[in-house]
């Protein structure tokens, strides 16, 4: 195996008090209906008329407080862990830990399960891809890791998408141009009499999959 540093999360956990688990579990879990909030402010800018007509009824307090909620979320949930675990855990001296869920990690070129090499790839021994067998030595530089090494680039939500403030009010949102159109059509002129939208820049950025949400099982018991 490599000798890239790693944290096993599981571990992290086990050393929380159940008064931590409970904190940041429902941090957690509110985190991603934040994420929800924002996806669906996503939909309400498209304009395709069957789906939207109930989000566009929305009001504009809840466009504001639904596109804020995520920065607020992810802050609380950065805290709480933070707070409760020590550095050692993220760190191994200088160098942030890698989260153990990536799985295997060429030790070459850094291609994981998902994020393959150009062309394709598998994996040829346990921390070192089939791109990488061959002589001919690649290195590939993701736009994500081009950001990180940039202290200067601004954050970015989930998707990749940077992520605008009001210097006004303080509201934050991915398209400040779709949020000028939701005011618009609740029949205000923008957030704040202030408005001006400027990059925020916050300590970690955030890149993920769509979520997908698990369907109840109609058959499952219901506690009473
Ligand atoms: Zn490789
Ligand atoms: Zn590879
Ligand atoms: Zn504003």
């Amino acid at each position: 195996m490599s000798n890239l540093p790693r944290i096993d999360g599981s571990a992290a956990w086990a050393q929380l008090s159940p008064e931590q688990q409970a904190d940041i579990g429902a941090i957690a879990i509110e985190l991603v209906a934040a994420w929800a909030c924002d996806d669906q402010l996503q939909e309400a800018a498209q304009p395709r008329d069957e789906l939207i007509q109930e989000i566009a009824d929305l009001s504009e307090a809840y466009a504001r407080a639904a596109g804020y909620c995520d920065a607020e979320m992810i802050s609380a949930l950065q805290d709480a862990v933070v707070d409760a675990l020590p550095r050692e855990i993220f760190f191994e001296g200088e160098v942030a830990r890698i989260p153990s869920r990536l799985g295997p990690i060429c030790r070459r070129c850094g291609c994981t399960e998902y994020d393959g090499c150009e062309g394709g790839c598998s994996w040829a021994e346990d921390d070192l891809c089939t791109a990488c067998t061959d002589s001919r030595r690649h290195v590939f530089v993701s736009a994500d890791a081009a950001r990180a090494v940039d202290a200067r680039a601004p954050a970015l939500n989930r998707l990749g998408e940077a992520i605008f403030e009001c210097t006004g009010c303080g509201s934050v949102t991915t398209d400040p141009q779709r949020d000028a159109d939701l005011y618009r059509r609740a029949g205000h002129i923008s957030c704040c009499p202030e408005r001006h939208m400027v990059p925020l820049r916050i300590r970690w950025s955030f890149v993920a999959a769509p979520m997908r949400f698990r369907e109840l099982d109609p058959d499952a018991e219901v506690a009473p």
